[in-house]
């Protein structure tokens, strides 16, 4: 593919320091590679909204069903990833990736396997800026990560995310009503940035939190001045590269008609999809119940699943931890009955919910309540060998 040649700048501005204190970001994260993009003559791909390449061919907007990662039929959209060995000679660049794609795998149906012999896939190489694509656009396609600029987890979500189908937050066609965009404060000629698309914002909210949102201050031309400024609250942090925000997940979900879920408030119930009317068919839904602190407490409110030898059909299965590389409190479970219940070590547990291609029943309703003892818990990664082994989570 043709690359788009561009010359990185960095925005340091005071807000971003704001920004950085409030989400306790490590310096280096608050350099989000900013990308000016003299676009070779030649090429047939243009770099937009800072660091997207369309290819003139495609509209931004419409995004058609080709654009889109297929869903195989255990419901997983699965998209094979090819990592550059510049990355995976330095654990902490290949840290950082992994983290970053594990937290898809583990919260979306989006699953980013080692590529192996598949044609259409991902290649993440060294760039002079952080760039990618938008969409799937067919066979090999570069998602570029600036070793200086945008190694942080949200820096490469962002551009994953860009891979999957995603603007910028700030591009939604209602952004508007949420942030005023200071044009006396963009860079003379960077002015595209921040244009408007008449996006398909999926029946979901505005989100100041995503990671496809900008910083207040990218692109600006005077230190101190912001370029977005939300609205009504100019003190709204945006721009934070943290890792996907609850709106992240429910959208690419959403986008990818999946099912899975974070849950984070201390008590909640949740159930399968149209419970108590029978759930669908291949299915493969994921419930994060990530709350502060406490160590969970689950118990299925009802249960009701199709029976068969081993649960090999649908199934219900429970891990202790974030990921379904973490150990199994309870192993596929199906048919009906009654369930004990469930605790969790820490204050992090995974519901997992699968069905087979027929035979459906009513599903299951659950619960959870936070203990009295502290017990929270940072998941270390565990993939970050991901470049010597398959980054895909096997069941
Ligand atoms: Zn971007």
């Amino acid at each position: 593919w043709p690359m788009p040649s561009a010359s990185e700048g960095m925005s340091r501005t005071g807000n971003h320091q704001m920004i950085r204190s409030l989400l306790s970001i490590p310096s280096f994260w608050q350099t989000e590679a900013r990308d000016t993009i003299p676009v070779h003559p030649e090429s047939d791909s243009t770099l937009q909204e800072g660091d997207i390449v369309f290819r003139r061919k495609r509209s931004a907007i419409n995004c058609d069903s080709s654009c889109f990662w297929p869903k195989s039929s255990d419901g997983l959209v699965k998209v094979p990833v090819n990592v550059s060995t510049e990355f995976c000679k330095l654990l902490v660049y290949r840290t950082w990736i992994a983290e970053a794609m594990q937290e898809f795998t583990t919260l979306t149906c989006v699953q980013f396997i080692n590529r192996t012999t598949e044609t259409n896939y991902i290649s993440v190489v060294p760039g002079e800026s952080c760039w990618s694509h938008f969409g799937k656009i067919g066979g090999m396609q570069q998602v570029g990560l600036m070793k200086t600029g945008c190694m942080s987890k949200g820096a490469i979500q962002h551009e994953m995310n860009h891979a999957l189908g995603f603007l910028h937050e700030q591009s939604r066609s209602d952004r508007d009503n949420y942030v005023k965009i200071m044009w006396e404060y963009v860079i003379a000629g960077e002015q595209g940035n921040f244009g408007k698309v008449n996006s398909n914002n999926l029946g979901l909210p505005y989100d100041y939190s995503s990671v496809m949102h900008y910083g207040a201050n990218d692109f600006s031309n005077t230190s101190g001045k912001a370029t977005i400024v939300p609205i009504p609250d100019p003190s709204v942090p945006i721009g934070q590269r943290e890792g996907l925000s609850n709106l992240d997940v429910a959208k690419i979900n959403k986008l990818y008609n999946c099912c899975s879920n974070v849950l984070h408030k201390p008590n909640d119930t949740f159930s399968s999809v149209n419970y108590p009317s029978s759930y669908p068919d291949n299915s493969n839904c994921l419930w994060l119940i990530r709350i502060p602190q406490h160590q969970i407490f689950l118990q299925f409110d009802a249960f009701d699943l199709q029976p068969s030898p081993d649960c090999t059909s649908d199934y219900i299965r429970v891990y202790d931890g974030s990921s379904r590389n973490s150990s199994v409190l309870l192993d596929k479970l199906c048919g009906m009955g009654s369930l004990p219940s469930l605790v969790a070590s820490r204050n992090v547990m995974l519901v997992e919910f699968v069905s087979d291609e027929a035979t459906a029943a009513t599903g299951f309703q659950a619960s959870y309540s936070q203990g009295e003892d502290s017990a929270s818990f940072t998941e270390l990664g565990d993939i970050s060998n991901f470049c010597l082994a398959n980054i895909h989570v096997q069941n």
